[in-house]
């Protein structure tokens, strides 16, 4: 007689994918996930949510024990299924939220498939030829941003915040080398814009560098860093005796797709070598996660325009390719697929102009005695990560072949025509201001004011003249109220689902400007759903009043 846990062992192994061709447990698999995407497709509907929107009972979830037996597959998945209810759906036309895209299917097979083997990438004897589509998605993209792929290299890690992580922690050891042994012994900063990510200042604190050696240096109303006090900002530090951990460019801000001027930078970084005689380069990075897929322009015949995009698209993607075109000037690049690359999460990809980076960063193979007994390809020698999964690359590439140049051209072109479009209306009403007209990507950032406000001189005098500040601060107001209508209206079915920013940027007297934002990222996004947004804030006004 067997003991009774193996007759639980043997009901157990229908739970796990058949280690041996087992066609029939096969469609039962297959089945199982048909089953999780039925039930999820039962939750769409007009609204651009899944199901219905939920109360969070925290409480009530950190009373969540582990049942004593069993369940069923079928139970668990439709739990599982349940967690999704009221979760926003980013691919839907009514959304205009946020820089999340929704994932084509070949990213979410990419996804998945790594799910079911768990290749790890931290070596190619336990992830095979899953290194090799990190080797290739790393390739692809060093390829179309410019960088010699025969010198480049890339690793996948854990979000935009990793690429930048590597990033510094790569300056950090040229500029103060031996860090990663002794631990930091010098003041060093980071230089960025002050428009830059705050994962910037996160990865100062993590690294020990502290978040107060992060200059922020103040930037354009394009969202641009201001090149002249960055050279003088940069001065100053250099003249005060510390290292330059890194310089870090930013190639689409997250709330206004500002782009820095690298070319400038990379100029101003060369001229410091020189005026300080510098015994190190200080490492220069692009924070493109969100701006690297435009880089599919760089070769892009914007006279024969063979894709057939309007004039005004035309206009706004050679404004972007005008910056990212220099891509290729800076030392390394975070990408994330996550975001410009309609992948799902996690797929971020640091990428090394050259290989030789990537071994300042490395560990002695002493120090890992249990992995790489054999083979030549070791990413776990200078990964952050040890299990590291296959997920990312596969997704990268999932997408990146589907799409190839003119479709990811044509997606991001649709996009970038749709959020002009919305800023073309919101320019032709006298109630809206548009904030970032000169950024040209797919997010609008805009004011609505009440009747009777002068919309032509009124937004320049809340920005620069300090008499303005109650002016500014109870329109800031007024636009969270315009926002709350939208919002509530949108979870009806009715308009689009926005977002709003409690400070675009600050005004010149240093105060917080609110505004409404629409990131169009569906590409299901059409002219009608711009309209909409125009009618809903038209709505809001009515409801708001004064
Ligand atoms: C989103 C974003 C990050 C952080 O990336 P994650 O993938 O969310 O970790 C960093 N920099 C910029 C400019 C971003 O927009």
């Amino acid at each position: 007689m067997k003991p009774r846990y193996y007759s639980l062992v043997k009901e157990l192994r229908r739970a796990f994918p058949q280690p041996v061709s087992d066609r029939i447990h096969d469609a039962y698999f297959g089945h199982a996930i048909m089953q999780a995407i039925d039930q999820v497709d039962a939750m769409k509907s007009e609204r651009p949510m899944l199901g219905e929107p939920v109360e969070l009972d925290f409480a009530a979830a950190r009373k969540c024990r582990i049942d004593d037996d069993s369940a069923t597959l079928e139970d668990v998945t439709e739990k599982l299924v349940s967690y999704l209810s009221g979760l926003f759906v980013w691919g839907h036309p009514r959304s205009q939220i946020n820089v999340i895209p929704p994932a084509t299917i070949p990213s979410i097979i990419g996804n998945l498939l790594p799910s079911i083997y768990n290749p790890n990438l931290v070596s190619e004897e336990t992830s095979r030829s899953v290194a090799l589509a990190e080797v290739e998605a790393a390739a692809i993209a060093a390829d179309l941003v410019g960088y010699d792929s025969s010198q480049a290299a890339g690793v996948f890690t854990f979000g935009g915040t990793g690429t930048l992580l590597y990033a510094i922690r790569t300056g950090l050891e040229k500029a103060c080398p031996g860090t990663a042994q002794t631990g930091l012994k010098e003041e060093a900063v980071v230089v960025c814009s002050e428009t830059a990510h705050y994962s910037c200042r996160t990865v100062a604190s993590w690294l020990g560098l502290g978040a107060e050696n992060v200059i922020e240096v103040p930037t354009s109303p394009e969202n641009e860093v201001r090149t002249c006090l960055l050279e003088t900002m940069l001065r100053d530090a250099l003249k005060a005796g510390k290292k330059v951990a890194a310089i870090v460019a930013t190639m689409g801000t997250t709330d206004a797709f500002g782009l820095d001027d690298l070319k400038e930078i990379a100029e101003i970084r060369d001229r410091m070598v020189d005026e300080f005689s510098l015994d190190y380069i200080p490492h220069l990075h692009a924070d493109a996660v969100i701006g690297w897929a435009w880089s599919v322009f760089n070769d892009y015949d914007m006279d024969a325009n063979p894709l057939g995009f309007r004039h005004r698209t035309i206009r706004a993607l050679a404004g972007t390719r005008r910056r990212i075109r220099h891509l290729s000037l800076a030392d390394s690049i975070g990408v994330d697929f996550h975001k410009t690359g309609f992948a799902p999460y996690v797929s971020s990809l640091y990428l090394v102009k050259t290989q030789a980076d990537l071994e300042l960063i490395a560990r002695e193979p002493s120090s890992m005695p249990y992995l790489f007994q054999s083979g030549e390809h070791h990413p776990g020698r200078y990964t952050l990560e040890t299990s590291s999964s296959g997920s990312g690359p596969m997704a990268a590439l999932g997408s990146l072949r589907l799409l190839g140049k003119n479709g990811l051209r044509s997606l991001l072109g649709h996009l970038v025509t749709m959020s002009d479009t919305l800023t073309e209306h919101l320019d032709g009403h006298t109630s809206t201001h548009v904030l970032n007209a000169e950024n040209f990507g797919p997010v609008t950032l805009f004011r609505v004011y009440p009747p009777g406000v002068d919309t032509f001189s009124v937004p320049a005098q809340e920005y620069s003249n300090p008499e303005f500040r109650e002016t500014l601060l109870a329109h800031n107001e007024y636009n969270r109220r315009i926002f709350d209508e939208i919002q509530s209206e949108a979870l009806q079915g009715r308009g689009v689902v926005i977002s709003l920013t409690e400070c675009y940027r600050e005004t010149e007297y240093g105060a917080p400007i609110v505004a409404l934002k629409s990131y169009i990222m569906s590409p299901f996004s059409d002219e009608k759903y711009v309209d909409a947004v125009l009618e809903s804030i038209a709505r809001a006004r009515e409801i708001v009043g004064q």
